[in-house]
């Protein structure tokens, strides 16, 4: 016998997916009662970055010698081929702002036992200009940090940092043009916090995160941080 409240839940969503059919973001495909974001293909078959060391890595390396990095977190590889592609364009682009908070869910379990977040006082989401929020609707990373902080309780300091300049789409921009277009976008306010969480959904060349961070810095110049992204680009990992 099922247990009553889960076997409810589990009828409830059954149902409510007659009606509004929940589809896997990855594929397309109709998930079932059981699968809450993805459905298992693509659980399974995501390109995990499968880092296991959170201080020494292949992310880590990217802010050695740029930043006070303490820890560093990639869950999957990103590039236009893989399965990962439409999930993150769904996050971005799709309207889909849930998958933020699940993917965000799903990190923060996983790295709970790992240390990952030991001493970490404030998680703090890449801020968007108020003028791409306004076009979105939401902010991308703040869903990912939120699923952060609801896992592990440390809280969100979406306010600490502001995006003052509308620096455009990076896309198509080469690794030194979006250095500079990112430069000085960010303006920090100062903190008691010594440890800060920085989430970002894709990580490609380091610039915006460096920027990020440099603008705390200015302000706040004995903060260390940790760095977490849902991807990274292979591009841009050192081999
Ligand atoms: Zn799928």
């Amino acid at each position: 016998m099922p247990h009553g409240s889960s076997f409810l839940r589990r009828y409830a969503a059954a149902t409510l997916d007659l009606f509004v059919p929940r589809l896997c973001p990855c594929c397309n495909r109709t998930l079932s009662a059981g699968e809450t974001l993805l459905c298992a293909r693509c659980l399974l078959l995501l390109p995990y970055t499968h880092i296991s060391d959170v201080y020494d890595n292949v992310v880590a390396r990217l802010f050695w010698g740029r930043l006070p990095v303490e820890a560093a977190y990639s869950h999957v590889y990103y590039s236009r081929e893989s399965l990962s592609f439409p999930l993150l364009m769904k996050l971005k682009y799709g309207h889909l702002c849930h998958i933020g908070e699940v993917m965000g869910e799903a990190m923060a379990v996983q790295l709970l036992s790992k240390g990952f977040f030991q001493g970490v006082d404030g998680v703090v989401p890449t801020p968007l200009h108020w003028r791409r929020w306004w076009q979105r609707g939401y902010n991308q990373s703040a869903m990912l940090a939120r699923g952060v902080s609801r896992v592990t309780g440390i809280p969100m300091m979406s306010g600490l940092v502001r995006r003052h300049r509308f620096t455009g789409t990076q896309t198509h921009r080469d690794s030194a043009d979006r250095q500079k277009n990112v430069e000085a976008a960010f303006r920090s306010r100062k903190t008691e916090a010594k440890h800060l969480l920085l989430v970002d959904d894709v990580l490609t060349t380091g610039s915006t995160l460096l920027s990020l961070a440099t603008a705390i810095l200015k302000e706040n110049p004995d903060v260390r941080f940790s760095i977490l992204t849902l991807a990274v680009a292979r591009t841009s990992l050192p081999y």
